[in-house]
């Protein structure tokens, strides 16, 4: 299949050339040199213009920053080069409303969108085994769901278009929070006298077990490896969880949803993420601001 590319990042860079190496002829585009040169070793096609990876493609898959990045590129270049019938795919992680109006945008000319954000980091991205969270019709989800597949290990329909990015902004907002739940736990526990390992015993099979416990310890050497047993490095970087964080306190106030405990996480993550350089440690690193006084 003839499919464009736009954004080939930490995290663009390996679904593109994921989606190379399934057999597809991927034409690829970003404004820094380096990706391009990168793509082109990886087996995608390197364009030097955003047009030359939507015009006469069957599909485009954008993989950019944020919301502002995903309007200016749908606008200027997606919009108006696509043809009637091209599947749309961003998989960008974006506010709801961005994610709906290039979705309206693109309905209008008869193009078929979807919204596709992803689960699952850079290690996930280059190994082709992301979580897609879909927004779309029922026509455009089966036509995305193959070429999600080149790139990920579920693809799952969460509704019409915005959905996606609903789900996964809900997702990102229930993890934070229980991050720093269990973050606090821990360090109280620690403060009463218990040993780690022992809680960790006791809570992992108790009413207390949850993710950010049992598959991702934010303490060292306490349940499986994690980013605590590398210097809280190499997971999900803390500006990412605070940018996630903000988009989920924007949709919030939009839907008039109260989130008490979400908006204490983005607080959180704030005072974190934006003091010393500490946005790119990971974000179970958290534990070392919290339960300290
Ligand atoms: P990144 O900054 O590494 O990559 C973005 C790329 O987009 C860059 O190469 C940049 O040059 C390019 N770009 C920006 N504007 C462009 C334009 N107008 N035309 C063409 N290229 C343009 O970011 P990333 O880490 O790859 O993340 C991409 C998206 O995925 C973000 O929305 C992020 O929130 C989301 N995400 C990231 C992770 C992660 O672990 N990095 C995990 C899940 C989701």
């Amino acid at each position: 299949m003839k499919i464009g590319f736009i954004g080939l990042g930490n995290m663009g860079g390996g679904m593109a050339a994921n989606l190379a190496k399934a057999g597809h002829e991927v034409h690829a585009f970003d404004l820094s040199g380096e990706a391009l040169a990168k793509a082109g070793a990886a087996g995608c096609h390197p364009v030097s213009d955003a047009a030359d990876a939507v015009k006469h493609m069957e599909a485009v898959v954008t993989m950019l920053p944020a919301g502002k990045h995903v309007r200016s590129v749908y606008a200027n270049d997606v919009v108006i080069n696509a043809g009637p019938g091209t599947l749309v795919l961003d998989c960008s992680t974006i506010d709801v409303d961005s994610a709906r109006d290039v979705a309206e945008m693109a309905k209008a000319k008869g193009i078929l969108p979807v919204d596709a954000p992803v689960s699952g980091g850079i290690a996930a991205a280059n190994a082709g085994t992301l979580t897609f969270m879909v927004g779309g019709s029922e026509e455009a989800f089966k036509r995305a769901e193959p070429i999600l597949s080149d790139m990920g290990k579920a693809v799952i329909h969460a509704g019409d278009s915005g959905a996606g990015q609903a789900a996964k902004i809900c997702n990102n907002m229930l993890l934070g929070a229980s991050m720093i739940a269990t973050c606090e736990t821990f360090k109280m526990a620690e403060k009463l006298g218990l040993n780690l390992q022992t809680f960790y015993d006791i809570s992992s099979k108790a009413s207390g077990q949850n993710w950010s416990m049992t598959s991702y310890c934010p303490v060292p050497g306490v349940g499986p490896q994690s980013p605590a047993d590398n210097g809280y490095t190499g997971g999900f970087a803390a500006a990412l969880m605070l940018k996630d964080l903000r988009l989920a306190m924007e949709a919030a106030a939009s839907a008039g949803a109260e989130v008490p405990m979400g908006a204490a996480a983005a607080k959180l993550y704030e005072q974190y993420a934006e003091t010393n350089e500490q946005g790119g440690m990971d974000f179970s690193g958290i534990i070392n601001m919290l339960g300290n006084s």
